[in-house]
Formats: C-alpha cells, sequence, structure tokens
C-alpha cells in the first residue's frame, strides 16, 4: 500500500513547484531566526527574496556537523528551545554526539515519513511490529515506533539486544514485520539456526534495516535466513532520523527519498560541484519543511547516487542507491579510496565465508597497510578447523591456504589494491548486539 499516494505517486512538475516554493520559505525563515545562516547568507551575498526556486538552490551555502557541533546544543534551533517537544541525538559515530529538537509538528512530520516507510517495505495496517532499533537518543527506536502506530500496526518496543528474548516473542506474538540494524538481522538469523529455528516457521514477511552500510550480499542472508523480504531504510538524525528514504518492495532498487520534505542532491566530495544523476558523490539534503531545525544542504558525508523515473510500485520519489560509505569512513590505503562496504562485497562473492568480518589498518615502514579477518562459514569450517585458526594452520593445511590466496586475488583484483587476509574461526568477528556495528580498527598513528 501507498500511505500518502496523493503525494508520493505527485506529478514531478507540480511537485518541483512545491518544492520551491517550500525552499523559498525555508531560506526567509532561517535568514530571519537563524543567526548563522544570516551570517552565511550574508557573507555568500544571498538575499532571502533573491531564492526563487529548486533553481537557485545551488547558490545557497552548505551546512555541517562541524556547524552543529559549533553551535551545541541548540545554537541552530529557529524556534525557541520551549517550543520543541523532543530531543535526540546522533549516535557519535564520528565523534561527539550532534544533538537535534523537534516541534510537534516535526514529530508529526517523522511519525508520517516513518509511517510512509514502513508501507513501503509491505507493512499494512493491523500487521505486527516488532521494532528492534534501540530507544532513547538514538532516533532509530522511537521513529519507527511512531511511525508503526500512525499507519496503524501493533508496535511491540523491543529496543535491541537480548536476543534470546527477541526470539521468543518473535516465535510466541507473531509479528509480520521487523525493524533493526542489518547486522543485528544477521545475529537474529544466526541464533535461529543455532536452535534450529526454520525460517519458515517464523510469521515474519517484511523487515527494514538501516542506521549502518550494507549490502545485497546481506540482503540475501537475512531474505532467506528469517523467511523475509526486506528493504532498506535510511535517515540520519540532523535530517530528522528514520524515514529520509526507503526501498520499496516491489523493486528493491533504490530507496524512495521523502523529497516533497528533504530535497537531495549530489555533490563532487572535494570539489562540491553538483553531480548529474546516476553519478556518485556525498548526499546533500535540505530540509524543506521542519520547523524546529531546518537545515540548508546539509552534506550528509554519505556517498551515493539519485536515479529518477515512475517505478514498478508507482511513486515518483526520487531513488538513491545503497550507500556505499561515508566520505569519514573511507580508508585511504597506499592513496586508493577503499570503503568498507567494498570489501564486504567481495567478501559475499565467496561462499566458504561467513558474512562477519574486521578490517584492521596499520601503519608499517610509512605504508598502509590493510588487514582483512574473514570469518568461515560453519559448514566449511566444521570439517577443518576447531576453535583456533592460527596462520600455522592455515598454512599447513592446503584448502585453506588457496582459498586464502582466492580471497586476496578476488580483493585485489576488484579493489585494485593488495590487502593482508586472514582467516577467523566460525563466530571470530564482531557481532550486533543490537546497535550499530564497528567494524574497522584503525591502528595507524594519529598524525
Ligand atoms: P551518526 O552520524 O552519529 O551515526 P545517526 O545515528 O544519525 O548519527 O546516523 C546517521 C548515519 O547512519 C548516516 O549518515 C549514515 O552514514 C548511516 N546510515 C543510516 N542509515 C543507513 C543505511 N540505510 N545505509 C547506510 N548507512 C546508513
Ligand atoms: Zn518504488
Amino acid at each position: 500500500m501507498i500511505f500518502e499516494p496523493e503525494l508520493e505517486c505527485m506529478d514531478v512538475e507540480a511537485r518541483r513547484a512545491v518544492q520551491g516554493e517550500r525552499l523559498r520559505a525555508l531560506v526567509a525563515r532561517v535568514a530571519e531566526r537563524v543567526p548563522l545562516y544570516r551570517e552565511r547568507l550574508a557573507a555568500s551575498h544571498v538575499k532571502a527574496g533573491d531564492i526563487r526556486g529548486l533553481g537557485d538552490l545551488t547558490r545557497l551555502p552548505l551546512t555541517r556537523k562541524t556547524d552543529l557541533r559549533d553551535t551545541y546544543p541548540f545554537g541552530m534551533l529557529a524556534v525557541p528551545r520551549r517550543d520543541c517537544i523532543r530531543v535526540h541525538a546522533s549516535s557519535g559515530t564520528t565523534g561527539r554526539p550532534t544533538v537535534v529538537a523537534y516541534t510537534t509538528a516535526d514529530t508529526d512530520l517523522f511519525a508520517r515519513v516513518c509511517a510512509r516507510s514502513l508501507a513501503m517495505a509491505g507493512a499494512e495496517p493491523g500487521m505486527m511490529l516488532h521494532n528492534a532499533y534501540g530507544y532513547g537518543l538514538f532516533t532509530g527506536g522511537l521513529g519507527i515506533h511512531y511511525g508503526g502506530e500512525r499507519l496503524g500496526m501493533t508496535v511491540v518496543p523491543v529496543s535491541g539486544g537480548m536476543t534470546e528474548r527477541q526470539l521468543l516473542l518473535i516465535q510466541d506474538l507473531k509479528p509480520d514485520v521487523i525493524t533493526c540494524t542489518p547486522s543485528y538481522a544477521l545475529t537474529l538469523v544466526a541464533e535461529c539456526e543455532k536452535r534450529g529455528i526454520a525460517p519458515d516457521a517464523l510469521s515474519l514477511r517484511y523487515a527494514l534495516h538501516g542506521a549502518e552500510p550494507w549490502t545485497d550480499g546481506m540482503r540475501v542472508q537475512i531474505d532467506r535466513g528469517l523467511g523475509v523480504r526486506c528493504t532498506n531504510i535510511y535517515g540520519l538524525s540532523e535530517i530528522i532520523g528514520p524515514g529520509v528514504s526507503n526501498e520499496c518492495v516491489e523493486a528493491r532498487d533504490g530507496s524512495h527519498v521523502m523529497e516533497d520534505h528533504f530535497y537531495p542532491e549530489i555533490l563532487h566530495p572535494e570539489t562540491g560541484e553538483p553531480v548529474p544523476d546516476g553519478g556518485e558523490g556525498v548526499l546533500v539534503i535540505t530540509t524543506l519543511t521542519k520547523e524546529a531545525l531546518p537545515l540548508l544542504r546539509y552534506w550528509t558525508g554519505d556517498i551515493t547516487s539519485l536515479t529518477r523515473g515512475t517505478c514498478a510500485c508507482g511513486r515518483t520519489l526520487v531513488k538513491m542507491a545503497l550507500i556505499k560509505g561515508r566520505t569519514d569512513d573511507m580508508l585511504i590505503i597506499r592513496g586508493v579510496n577503499v570503503y568498507p562496504s567494498q570489501v564486504e562485497s567481495v567478501l559475499a562473492r565467496v561462499e566458504e565465508l561467513a558474512p562477519h568480518y574486521r578490517l584492521v589498518v596499520t601503519r608499517e615502514k610509512n605504508l598502509d597497510a590493510l588487514e582483512v579477518q574473514a570469518e568461515l562459514a560453519g559448514p566449511f569450517a566444521r570439517e577443518i578447523v576447531r576453535e583456533t585458526l592460527s596462520e600455522e594452520i592455515v598454512e599447513a593445511d592446503h584448502q585453506l591456504r588457496a582459498l586464502r590466496g582466492r580471497i586476496t586475488k578476488l580483493l585485489h583484483d576488484t579493489i585494485g589494491v593488495s590487502m593482508r587476509v586472514t582467516l577467523l574461526p566460525p563466530g571470530g568477528a564482531p557481532r550486533s548486539e543490537g546497535g550499530k556495528l564497528n567494524r574497522v580498527t584503525d591502528e595507524r598513528p594519529r598524525a
């Protein structure tokens, strides 16, 4: 079903007119109410009245995470703090958290875009939602929660962690839809396997995963392991939280951006120049309708691309590709840009491996070195290894040695950088306990 068909399937030109009108009002509002924007617009010689529509967007200054940090906690609010009914904070993946706030209208918008997302993913009123996103300052839990209620679902606010209890609740309450990080979905898949719970014994039909990068390889594992058709949900607290975009279950080839509220652009990571549709670059978003914390051209740091055209689902909202990584988690290995997701996609093609890995970056004799620790899949590993898998064991075992050689070559041929591959026994790589999972350890000395 489509939650707001008249808006999600709107004629593209009509939508552009609405977006342009909203942009005009937004610029006037922030110029009047947010000192940082007043100064920045003046510095770039833009008067609020100069902005007549979307065509003028590129004249506006960019906003970066540092702007929110510099004005921490409430310096960029466009309304008095007392008019805000809720705050959240970013999870602080890349440093000190950023505090964001919402008016009543903002929480209403948040619930609506999450309801749209759930509907895109296959959810319908009356279905039961097992929400295993963390509740609290993180936007995921409460965001999806109110979205589920708005759609008319029965929401089970499980939050993250306590995997055993999660499975018990899934088996007893029989939810139709689950929401959690993709890495935690894999934890649930593994737990089901361990307990001999067959995917078709689970009631789950649809799943929304996001908050961290994932790949089509993981999608296959989750679909199969939980017996669902899973889709990608994307968002960030600065813009609103989850519900900035979501894939439709019909096409699953890109996430529809709620562009009537969050207008996306793709810019070149170094020059900041607009990148044409289809090209990869940094996603930059302007919040067209938010009240408490409106942002002009917010540099998300996330790498993706946009494609337009009517979708099989009937929506006309622009689609963004799976996030390839963040400019700030991009590893530069001997001058080559490497995203963890690229390594992950290569590992996913090797059937002897489990979908778990760790990357360790070190500097040896002034040269960056990337070690890929790849975990063996249970069925393959059981024949040859027990708990430990030392270098000596790998060296002595021709099957393991050949496997390691094959992975090394595949990584090199695909990404263009040589990496050292080590093999981990089943269970050797970190698992998600419910929140975001950090798979990269950078041991290079700080400059
Ligand atoms: P933090 O920046 O501290 O992690 P958030 O909790 O707001 O703060 O997380 C937002 C970030 O999470 C996004 O900028 C993006 O990097 C990542 N993210 C969210 N959803 C997805 C997704 N579906 N795919 C990939 N990355 C995602
Ligand atoms: Zn679609």
